[in-house]
């Protein structure tokens, strides 16, 4: 039967470096859900629906066609067409996006889509997002939950965004904290970790060794 595998975390705990190399290292399809609540909202933005509007945002959550392509190695993301893959990680996305995913009309859509893409997995799925274990996937074969020490998790996405020195780490820093304690806190699916998920404390650790402990505990 086919494996799947959950793993959630807050911000740059490393989720979708480790949840790629763990798919590609054991032939397994990948989702970036996060990718999706982004993608949703950069076509909020895009069509000049008002994203602190929770009505004007659930009104429109039927409305775009959210698409992912599944290959580890190159993952796709495309809304009615069109390729989002860059737009998606700037930040007027990146400042919107947890008021967008916390209206429940976006979650059941996303939820929804997340489900039917698992179970067409024939060979198996990596996803990874924030509440994977709990609410979308809660039967998955593998729970993992991602933590890193607040500065690791800033100095690890201010390097990834290119952003340099130590004021654009603390501007990083507060931009994580922000979108975790929103993402923590909204009503439906927040970020939590399941009762039965294993935590990875990543703070110390390589992506290697990361990925090599993810895929050990797939193994066994
Ligand atoms: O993982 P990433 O940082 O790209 O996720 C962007 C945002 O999407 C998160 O801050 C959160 O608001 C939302 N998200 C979510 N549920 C998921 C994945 C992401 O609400 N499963």
């Amino acid at each position: 039967p086919a494996v799947v595998v959950a793993i959630d975390g807050p911000s740059g705990t490393g989720k979708s470096s480790t949840s790629k190399a763990v798919a590609a290292r054991l032939g397994l399809a990948y989702l970036d859900t996060g990718a999706q609540y982004r993608a949703i909202t950069w076509w909020m933005l895009h069509h000049g629906v008002d994203v602190a509007d929770p009505a004007a945002v659930a009104a429109a959550a039927a409305t775009p066609d959210v698409v992912s392509g599944t290959d580890p190695q190159a993952p796709t993301i495309t809304v009615d067409g069109t390729d989002v893959a860059a737009p998606i990680r700037g930040p007027e996305v990146t400042g919107a996006v947890s008021a967008v995913s916390a209206v429940p009309a976006v979650r059941e859509r996303i939820t929804e889509l997340q489900r039917s893409i698992a179970a067409e997995a024939t060979a198996g799925i990596v996803v990874e997002g924030r509440d994977i274990g709990t609410t979308v996937l809660p039967d998955a074969d593998l729970k993992i939950f991602l933590t890193a020490s607040e500065e690791v998790r800033a100095a690890r996405r201010s390097g990834e965004i290119g952003r340099r020195g130590a004021e654009g780490v603390a501007t990083t820093r507060a931009d994580l904290a922000r979108r975790d304690a929103a993402d923590s806190s909204r009503a439906v699916s927040p970020l939590a970790q399941a009762g039965d998920a294993t935590e990875v404390d990543t703070s110390h650790l390589t992506l290697d060794q990361v990925v090599d402990c993810v895929v050990t505990l797939v193994e066994d």
